[in-house]
């Protein structure tokens, strides 16, 4: 059981300040949604989160590992999908995922075993010796999801999981997360589909221009914008990016 703990991060890139003065806790086990615009700091967040990007400031905490001070041991906690998975397209889907759990440490048979079982689940089956290169969106987006999550990581990190795939490939999706966050697996994903968030998180932080503008279960967020309690989420979402003065980006 592992929570995530973010003190007070910031991320500038030259003179673009990415994330402001950041502060956030995860409880272990918790579905965390990260609902913005584009380029409001989602990916960069979650880049810092797993290791990929240094923050300017600030700590994160995973459990007791620092992902600055103690990366390694951190990074075992972690499946991270990122926001355009990058497969090896030579390989086939069987030899991906293996070589993938191997460099995860995951012992052969187990590993044979969670292979089979996800692509079963994905109906990827026959899909197993065909080369990575010649599937289609969705069945990419349905590798890396097993990629990320073949050595059975207690934090899942994923970066738009449901963008620009089709209503079935997105359902199947669904399920997946809706089956690894039932094995007590805290998991945060970004978005910028307010369905998403409003179907599988329980709490949701609205990010705009890198800053947090509120945080909260959707009938607190609604509170807070003063909506109504039956408003849709994208109702109260407007309603609290609005109050800065700015226009969210529209999808
Ligand atoms: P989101 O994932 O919410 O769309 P990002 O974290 O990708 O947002 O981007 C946040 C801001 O940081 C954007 O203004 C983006 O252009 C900028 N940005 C992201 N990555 C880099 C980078 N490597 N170098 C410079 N600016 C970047
Ligand atoms: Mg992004």
């Amino acid at each position: 059981m592992v929570e995530i703990s973010i003190q007070n991060l910031t991320k500038h890139y030259a003179t673009l300040v990415a994330l402001d003065n950041i502060s956030l806790k995860i409880d272990s086990g918790e579905v965390f949604g990260l609902l913005g615009p584009n380029g409001a700091g989602k990916s960069t967040l979650l880049k810092i989160l797993v290791g990929i990007l240094r923050p300017t400031s600030g700590t994160i905490r995973l459990g007791e590992y620092d992902i600055v001070a103690d990366p390694e041991k951190a990074k075992k906690l972690i499946g991270y999908l990122p926001e355009n998975p990058s497969l090896y397209t030579g390989l086939t889907t069987l030899e991906f995922l293996q070589f993938v759990g191997k460099i995860r440490g995951v012992q052969d048979d187990l590993l044979d075993h969670e292979i089979s079982g996800s692509l079963k689940s994905f109906g990827l089956d026959e899909k197993r010796n065909s080369l990575v290169g010649s599937l289609s969106k969705g069945m990419k987006q349905k590798v890396a999801l097993i990629a990320t999550s073949l050595h059975s990581p207690e934090v899942l990190v994923l970066d738009e999981p449901l963008t620009a795939l089709d209503p079935k490939t997105r359902v199947s999706v669904k399920d997946w997360i809706g089956g690894q966050t039932k094995r007590g697996v805290t998991t945060i994903l970004s978005t910028h589909d307010l369905d998403v968030a409003q179907t599988h998180a329980g709490r949701i932080a609205i990010i705009d221009h890198g800053k947090i503008v509120a945080v909260g279960d959707v009938e607190s967020l609604r509170r807070l914008a003063n909506t109504a309690s039956d408003a849709r989420l994208e109702e109260v979402f407007l309603r609290l990016t609005e109050e800065k003065g700015e226009e969210p980006a529209r999808h």
